[in-house]
Protein backbone atom coordinates (compact mmCIF):
# COMPACT_ATOMS: atom_id res chain seq x y z
CA UNK A 1 0.00 0.00 0.00
CA UNK A 2 1.43 3.58 -1.22
CA UNK A 3 2.27 5.58 1.86
CA UNK A 4 1.04 9.00 1.66
CA UNK A 5 4.51 11.50 1.12
CA UNK A 6 5.13 13.26 4.05
CA UNK A 7 5.58 17.19 3.71
CA UNK A 8 9.02 18.08 3.04
CA UNK A 9 11.08 19.45 5.34
CA UNK A 10 12.75 22.64 5.53
CA UNK A 11 15.97 21.97 3.76
CA UNK A 12 19.27 23.91 4.18
CA UNK A 13 18.37 27.93 4.74
CA UNK A 14 15.79 28.24 2.71
CA UNK A 15 15.90 32.05 2.91
CA UNK A 16 19.64 32.58 2.87
CA UNK A 17 19.84 34.46 -0.63
CA UNK A 18 17.01 37.21 0.46
CA UNK A 19 18.73 37.49 3.66
CA UNK A 20 22.11 38.42 2.44
CA UNK A 21 20.63 40.79 -0.34
CA UNK A 22 19.51 43.33 2.39
CA UNK A 23 20.24 45.37 4.80
CA UNK A 24 17.29 45.28 7.57
CA UNK A 25 18.37 48.54 9.19
CA UNK A 26 17.67 50.30 6.49
CA UNK A 27 15.15 48.56 4.56
CA UNK A 28 11.36 48.24 5.71
CA UNK A 29 10.84 44.63 4.24
CA UNK A 30 10.69 42.12 6.35
CA UNK A 31 13.37 40.07 7.50
CA UNK A 32 11.18 36.93 7.68
CA UNK A 33 11.99 33.46 8.14
CA UNK A 34 10.55 30.13 6.68
CA UNK A 35 7.50 28.69 8.22
CA UNK A 36 6.50 25.08 8.37
CA UNK A 37 3.61 24.77 5.60
CA UNK A 38 0.30 24.43 7.33
CA UNK A 39 -1.15 21.25 6.06
CA UNK A 40 -4.39 23.05 6.02
CA UNK A 41 -5.34 26.01 4.62
CA UNK A 42 -4.72 27.56 1.13
CA UNK A 43 -1.59 28.85 -0.29
CA UNK A 44 -1.00 32.22 -0.86
CA UNK A 45 0.14 34.33 -3.65
CA UNK A 46 0.76 37.87 -4.32
CA UNK A 47 1.81 40.14 -7.30
CA UNK A 48 3.84 43.40 -6.17
CA UNK A 49 4.19 45.89 -8.47
CA UNK A 50 8.06 47.00 -8.18
CA UNK A 51 9.58 50.16 -9.67
CA UNK A 52 12.85 49.30 -9.53
CA UNK A 53 16.12 50.01 -11.77
CA UNK A 54 13.19 48.48 -14.63
CA UNK A 55 9.96 48.24 -13.89
CA UNK A 56 8.58 44.87 -13.23
CA UNK A 57 5.84 42.14 -11.64
CA UNK A 58 6.88 40.04 -8.78
CA UNK A 59 4.77 37.28 -8.94
CA UNK A 60 4.85 34.65 -5.26
CA UNK A 61 3.19 31.58 -4.95
CA UNK A 62 3.65 30.17 -1.57
CA UNK A 63 5.43 26.92 -1.59
CA UNK A 64 6.82 24.68 1.55
CA UNK A 65 6.98 27.62 3.78
CA UNK A 66 8.34 30.18 1.55
CA UNK A 67 7.07 31.90 -1.49
CA UNK A 68 8.67 30.90 -4.86
CA UNK A 69 9.50 34.06 -6.92
CA UNK A 70 9.82 35.40 -10.22
CA UNK A 71 10.13 38.72 -11.93
CA UNK A 72 7.90 39.69 -14.97
CA UNK A 73 9.12 42.53 -16.55
CA UNK A 74 5.51 43.07 -18.51
CA UNK A 75 3.42 41.62 -15.70
CA UNK A 76 0.28 39.18 -16.96
CA UNK A 77 -1.72 39.23 -19.53
CA UNK A 78 -4.98 37.72 -19.56
CA UNK A 79 -4.26 37.12 -23.39
CA UNK A 80 -3.61 33.29 -24.33
CA UNK A 81 -1.33 34.23 -26.86
CA UNK A 82 1.07 36.58 -24.81
CA UNK A 83 4.10 34.75 -23.22
CA UNK A 84 5.07 36.45 -20.23
CA UNK A 85 9.40 36.34 -19.68
CA UNK A 86 9.08 35.54 -15.95
CA UNK A 87 12.42 35.22 -14.40
CA UNK A 88 13.14 33.21 -11.38
CA UNK A 89 14.53 35.70 -8.31
CA UNK A 90 14.99 34.85 -4.76
CA UNK A 91 12.74 32.66 -2.30
CA UNK A 92 10.80 35.72 -0.47
CA UNK A 93 9.36 35.13 3.19
CA UNK A 94 5.65 35.01 3.27
CA UNK A 95 5.39 37.80 5.15
CA UNK A 96 6.37 39.53 2.32
CA UNK A 97 2.67 39.46 0.86
CA UNK A 98 2.08 42.46 2.88
CA UNK A 99 4.92 44.32 1.83
CA UNK A 100 3.69 48.04 0.27
CA UNK A 101 6.13 51.20 0.59
CA UNK A 102 9.62 51.89 -0.87
CA UNK A 103 12.84 50.40 -0.37
CA UNK A 104 15.39 53.24 0.07
CA UNK A 105 18.21 54.14 -2.19
CA UNK A 106 21.32 52.30 -2.04
CA UNK A 107 19.44 49.20 -0.98
CA UNK A 108 19.16 45.91 -2.43
CA UNK A 109 15.79 46.78 -4.94
CA UNK A 110 15.67 50.31 -4.45
CA UNK A 111 12.39 51.94 -5.46
CA UNK A 112 8.43 51.37 -4.85
CA UNK A 113 6.98 48.48 -4.33
CA UNK A 114 2.47 48.15 -4.46
CA UNK A 115 0.61 45.23 -3.52
CA UNK A 116 -0.87 44.71 -6.95
CA UNK A 117 -2.69 41.39 -6.60
CA UNK A 118 -3.61 38.53 -4.03
CA UNK A 119 -5.62 35.79 -2.98
CA UNK A 120 -5.05 31.91 -3.30
CA UNK A 121 -3.89 29.62 -5.69
CA UNK A 122 -4.43 25.73 -6.13
CA UNK A 123 -2.45 23.07 -8.28
CA UNK A 124 -4.35 22.82 -12.15
CA UNK A 125 -5.07 19.52 -11.62
CA UNK A 126 -6.30 19.18 -8.13
CA UNK A 127 -3.18 17.23 -6.66
CA UNK A 128 -2.31 19.59 -4.16
CA UNK A 129 1.09 20.68 -2.97
CA UNK A 130 2.64 17.25 -3.97
CA UNK A 131 1.60 18.50 -7.35
CA UNK A 132 2.68 22.21 -6.85
CA UNK A 133 5.97 20.63 -6.05
CA UNK A 134 6.68 18.03 -8.71
CA UNK A 135 5.25 20.89 -11.26
CA UNK A 136 8.46 23.41 -9.98
CA UNK A 137 11.05 21.03 -10.53
CA UNK A 138 9.40 19.89 -13.48
CA UNK A 139 9.65 23.20 -15.10
CA UNK A 140 5.80 22.92 -16.03
CA UNK A 141 3.48 24.30 -13.56
CA UNK A 142 0.25 24.98 -13.84
CA UNK A 143 -2.04 26.91 -11.01
CA UNK A 144 -5.04 28.05 -10.73
CA UNK A 145 -5.60 31.99 -9.58
CA UNK A 146 -8.07 32.91 -7.21
CA UNK A 147 -7.33 36.72 -6.58
CA UNK A 148 -8.67 39.79 -7.20
CA UNK A 149 -7.48 40.43 -10.47
CA UNK A 150 -5.76 37.30 -11.86
CA UNK A 151 -8.33 34.34 -11.83
CA UNK A 152 -8.36 31.11 -13.69
CA UNK A 153 -5.98 28.53 -14.84
CA UNK A 154 -2.22 29.78 -15.77
CA UNK A 155 0.74 27.73 -16.15
CA UNK A 156 4.56 28.85 -15.86
CA UNK A 157 7.04 27.12 -18.24
CA UNK A 158 10.52 27.06 -17.38
CA UNK A 159 12.44 27.35 -20.75
CA UNK A 160 16.03 25.38 -21.40
CA UNK A 161 18.30 27.93 -21.01
CA UNK A 162 21.74 28.02 -18.87
CA UNK A 163 22.09 30.31 -16.16
CA UNK A 164 19.49 31.51 -13.55
CA UNK A 165 15.83 30.08 -14.64
CA UNK A 166 13.74 31.85 -16.73
CA UNK A 167 10.51 30.69 -17.13
CA UNK A 168 7.17 32.09 -19.10
CA UNK A 169 3.83 32.56 -17.55
CA UNK A 170 0.67 32.10 -19.60
CA UNK A 171 -2.94 32.65 -19.15
CA UNK A 172 -4.73 29.41 -20.05
CA UNK A 173 -7.82 28.99 -22.45
CA UNK A 174 -10.60 29.25 -20.39
CA UNK A 175 -13.55 31.48 -19.24
CA UNK A 176 -11.30 34.25 -18.27
CA UNK A 177 -9.05 34.39 -20.72
CA UNK A 178 -9.66 37.61 -22.73
CA UNK A 179 -7.92 38.36 -25.92
CA UNK A 180 -6.34 42.10 -25.66
CA UNK A 181 -6.87 42.20 -22.16
CA UNK A 182 -3.07 43.63 -20.32
CA UNK A 183 -4.36 43.78 -16.86
CA UNK A 184 -0.89 44.81 -15.50
CA UNK A 185 -1.27 47.92 -18.07
CA UNK A 186 -4.79 48.29 -17.49
CA UNK A 187 -5.13 48.44 -13.57
CA UNK A 188 -2.59 50.45 -11.49
CA UNK A 189 -3.66 50.67 -8.22
CA UNK A 190 -3.01 48.88 -5.29
CA UNK A 191 -5.34 46.01 -4.42
CA UNK A 192 -5.03 46.64 -0.61
CA UNK A 193 -4.60 50.56 -0.43
CA UNK A 194 -6.01 51.63 -3.86
CA UNK A 195 -3.33 53.80 -4.02
CA UNK A 196 -1.53 54.63 -7.52
CA UNK A 197 2.69 54.31 -7.74
CA UNK A 198 3.39 57.94 -7.32
CA UNK A 199 1.20 57.84 -4.01
CA UNK A 200 2.66 55.09 -2.41
CA UNK A 201 6.12 56.85 -3.06
CA UNK A 202 5.51 59.93 -1.57
CA UNK A 203 4.55 58.16 1.43
CA UNK A 204 8.59 57.36 2.13
CA UNK A 205 8.59 56.21 5.65
CA UNK A 206 5.66 53.58 5.26
CA UNK A 207 8.85 51.01 3.66
CA UNK A 208 11.69 52.89 5.16
CA UNK A 209 13.34 52.71 8.07
CA UNK A 210 14.99 56.08 7.32
CA UNK A 211 13.29 59.09 9.33
CA UNK A 212 10.90 60.53 6.66
CA UNK A 213 12.61 63.18 4.95
CA UNK A 214 12.03 65.27 1.30
CA UNK A 215 12.59 62.50 -0.63
CA UNK A 216 14.62 63.63 -4.47
CA UNK A 217 12.12 64.50 -6.73
CA UNK A 218 11.82 63.68 -10.25
CA UNK A 219 10.47 67.08 -10.69
CA UNK A 220 9.15 66.87 -14.24
CA UNK A 221 7.51 63.66 -14.09
CA UNK A 222 5.83 64.28 -10.89
CA UNK A 223 1.93 64.91 -11.29
CA UNK A 224 -0.29 67.33 -9.55
CA UNK A 225 -0.96 66.18 -6.03
CA UNK A 226 -4.24 65.25 -5.00
CA UNK A 227 -6.11 66.26 -2.39
CA UNK A 228 -5.21 63.94 1.23
CA UNK A 229 -7.64 64.42 3.11
CA UNK A 230 -8.91 60.68 3.28
CA UNK A 231 -5.04 59.90 4.29
CA UNK A 232 -5.02 58.40 7.78
CA UNK A 233 -0.89 58.51 7.88
MN1 LIG B 1 11.20 42.93 -7.65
Amino acid sequence: MPTRKRRAPLKGKPLAEYKKKRDFTKTGEPAGRAVRSRSKGRLQFVVQKHDATNLHFDLRLELDGIMKSWAVPKGPSYDPKAKRLAMEVEDHPIEYNKFEGTIPEGEYGAGTVMLWDRGTYEAEDGGGVESLREGYERGDLKIVLHGERLQGGWVLVRMKRPGRPQWLLIKHRDEFAQVDLDVAKEITTSVTTNRTMDEIAEDVSSGSKRPKRPAPRRAATRRPRRPRSQRSN
